[in-house]
C-alpha cells in the first residue's frame, strides 16, 4: 500500500483531519494506497509556509534559483523509471506513453523555465525627458490545480514557470493520480529547494482545490481541468479580482483533405484518436474527411483501430491500458450508448473490454469510431474524453470549416491539407487556440499554448507563462 503525504513547508504531513481517500490501480479496479483528503486547514497551513518562503525565493540569485530548478529536472530523469511506474499504475496510461511522453516532459518543464528565468526580460519606453521602464515582479503564493489525464507533466507545467517567476506555490495535483506529485516532494529536497517554497497538497476539488482557490493569501490560480471545475473557479476567484490561466475542456476538429499526405495522416490520425486512450485535452474527437477519400479512410482506419492491443498498462506491448477511473469508465460507456440511441452506426469497439486474470476487474473500452451522426447531437457537441470518435464527410472548404467551428470549444484543431491557400484560409479562420497542420501535438514549449471559447482564457507556454507569473508595474522617471 501506499501511503500518500501532503509536502508543507519542506516536510511530509498528515492531513489535519484526520481522513484519507482511497486510491485506485485502473488496470485491476483496486485500491493501491491511501491520499489525504485536505481541508481549508492544510491549505492554511501551506499558504503560511509558502507566504514565509517568498521574501527568501524572491529574492535569491537567479543563478542559484535556476540551479535549484535544474536539479529538479535532473532528479526527475535520474528516476525515470520510478516515476514512469508510479504514472502507469496510477492512472493506468501505458508504461510506454509514461516513459516516452509523461516524465521526459516532466524534467524538460523544468529545464525549459530554468533556463528562461535567465533570459527574462521587460520593456523600457523613451520619450524626451523621461524614461519608463516595466517592471515584473514576482505576485507572492500562487496556487496551482491540476488533472489526472497527464498527471505530472501538467503539474509541473504550471508549479516550473511559477517558481521560475519567483513564486511561492500551493499546489494540488488530480485526487485520481496523486502518486507522482508525491514522488516529486522527494527530488524537490534533494535538490536543495527551501522549505515552504512549493507545497503540495492532496485531496478533493470541491475541499482542498476550493479552498486554494478561495484563500486570500493566493494571489493567482492556474488551473488545467473541466469547463465546468473551471467555471466554478472563475465564479469564486472574481469578485477576488484574483489573476486567473484557465485551462478546460475540447472537442477538437481533425479535417482531413484529398489532397494530403495520406500516409503521414492516417499513421497521425491514429495516435490523435487514441493516444492515452484518448484522455488528452488535444485528441482530435470529431474527424471530418472530403468526400472523395471518405470510404478509403474509414476502411484503413477502421482496420487498424481492430489492430491496436488493449492490455496490461505495464506491458510495453500495450499500445492502450486502462481508463483511469470506474467513474470515466461508465461516463465514457454512457455517450456510446447515447451515440447509439442517437442514430451512430459503430464501426469498431463499442463496448467494454473484459481481461483476463488480475485485470479482470480492470477499466478497459475498445477504440471506438462511429460514423452517421450529425454534428449537432450530443456525442458529437460534448466532450467525452476517451477512446472515441466520430467520423464524417463533408463536400467543401466552407462547410469543412462550418463544421469544425460549430462547437462551444475552441482548444486545437488539426488540418490535413497539401495547399498552402487553404492553409492560411482555416488557420485564420479556425476558432482554436491552437492549429496544427500536416501534424500532431507537436509542441515547441516557447509557443503561446491555450483555448478559445469554453476551452479556457489565457496563454502558457514560454513568455506567456512566465508573464501571467508576474505583475507587471510601470516606472516612468521624469526630469534625467
Ligand atoms: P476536473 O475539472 O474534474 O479536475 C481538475 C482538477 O481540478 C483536479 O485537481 C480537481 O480536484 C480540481 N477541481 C475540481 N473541482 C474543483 C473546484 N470546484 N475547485 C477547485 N478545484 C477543483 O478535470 P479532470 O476530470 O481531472 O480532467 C479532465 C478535464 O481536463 C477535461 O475536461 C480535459 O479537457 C481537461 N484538460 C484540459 C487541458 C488543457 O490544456 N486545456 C489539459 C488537460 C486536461
Amino acid at each position: 500500500m501506499v501511503s500518500i503525504l501532503n509536502f508543507i513547508n519542506g516536510r511530509f504531513e498528515k492531513p489535519l483531519n484526520g481522513q484519507y481517500l482511497d486510491n485506485y490501480n485502473p488496470a485491476t479496479g483496486e485500491v493501491f494506497g491511501t491520499i489525504p483528503d485536505s481541508g481549508p486547514e492544510d491549505i492554511d497551513m501551506a499558504v503560511n509556509a509558502a507566504s514565509a518562503a517568498f521574501l527568501l525565493w524572491s529574492e535569491m540569485p537567479l543563478e542559484e534559483r535556476h540551479d535549484i530548478l535544474m536539479a529538479v529536472s535532473d532528479g526527475i530523469m535520474d528516476n525515470l523509471e520510478q516515476l514512469a511506474a508510479a504514472e502507469s499504475l496510477d492512472s493506468g496510461k501505458t508504461i510506454t506513453t509514461a516513459r516516452t511522453v509523461d516524465i521526459p516532459r516532466a524534467a524538460l518543464n523544468f529545464k525549459f523555465f530554468a533556463t528562461a528565468l535567465l533570459h527574462f526580460s521587460a520593456e523600457s519606453h523613451h520619450m524626451p525627458g523621461a524614461l519608463s521602464y516595466t517592471l515584473r515582479q514576482p505576485i507572492g503564493v500562487v496556487g496551482g490545480i491540476s488533472p489526472w489525464n497527464l498527471p505530472l507533466y501538467l503539474f509541473t507545467w504550471k508549479i516550473a514557470p511559477a517558481l521560475a517567476a519567483g513564486n511561492c506555490v500551493v499546489a494540488k495535483p488530480s485526487e485520481v493520480t496523486p502518486y507522482t506529485a508525491f514522488l516529486l516532494s522527494e527530488i524537490c529536497i534533494k535538490a536543495g529547494m527551501p522549505p515552504g517554497v512549493l507545497n503540495i497538497v492532496h485531496g478533493l476539488g470541491p475541499r482542498a482545490g476550493e479552498a486554494i482557490v478561495r484563500h486570500p493569501g493566493v494571489k493567482a490560480i492556474s488551473f488545467t481541468g473541466s469547463t465546468r471545475a473551471g467555471a466554478e473557479i472563475a465564479r469564486i476567484a472574481a469578485p477576488m479580482f484574483k489573476k486567473l490561466s484557465l485551462e478546460l475542456g475540447g472537442k477538437n476538429p481533425n479535417i482531413i483533405f484529398a489532397d494530403c499526405d495520406y500516409e503521414r495522416m492516417l499513421d497521425t490520425t491514429l495516435r490523435s484518436s487514441f493516444s492515452n486512450q484518448g484522455q488528452i485535452c488535444l485528441c482530435g474527437s470529431r474527424i471530418y474527411v472530403e468526400r472523395p477519400l471518405y470510404e478509403k479512410f474509414k476502411n484503413d482506419f477502421v482496420a487498424a483501430v481492430r489492430q491496436f492491443k488493449t492490455g496490461d498498462p505495464s506491458d510495453p506491448n500495450s499500445r492502450m491500458g486502462a481508463v483511469v477511473s470506474k467513474l470515466h469508465f461508465d461516463k465514457v460507456l454512457s455517450y456510446i450508448a447515447l451515440a447509439r440511441e442517437e442514430g451512430g452506426t459503430v464501426l469498431c469497439g463499442g463496448q467494454a473490454l473484459e481481461m483476463p486474470g488480475a485485470l479482470k476487474c480492470g477499466w478497459y473500452i475498445a477504440p471506438t469510431v462511429i460514423e452517421g451522426l450529425p454534428n449537432q447531437c450530443r456525442t458529437n457537441q460534448e466532450e467525452i474524453f476517451g477512446p472515441v470518435v466520430t467520423i464524417q464527410p463533408f463536400d467543401t472548404d466552407e462547410e469543412a470549416l462550418s463544421l469544425a467551428n460549430d462547437s462551444v470549444y475552441g482548444l486545437s484543431a488539426t488540418l490535413w491539407t497539401n495547399n498552402l491557400q487553404r492553409t492560411n484560409h482555416f488557420s485564420r479562420q479556425l476558432q482554436a487556440g491552437i492549429v496544427w497542420v500536416n501534424t500532431w501535438l507537436l509542441r515547441d514549449l516557447r509557443t503561446p499554448f491555450g483555448g478559445v471559447k469554453q476551452s479556457g482564457v489565457g496563454r502558457e507556454g514560454g513568455w506567456d507563462a512566465l508573464r501571467f507569473f508576474t505583475e507587471t508595474k510601470n516606472v516612468t522617471i521624469g526630469n534625467y
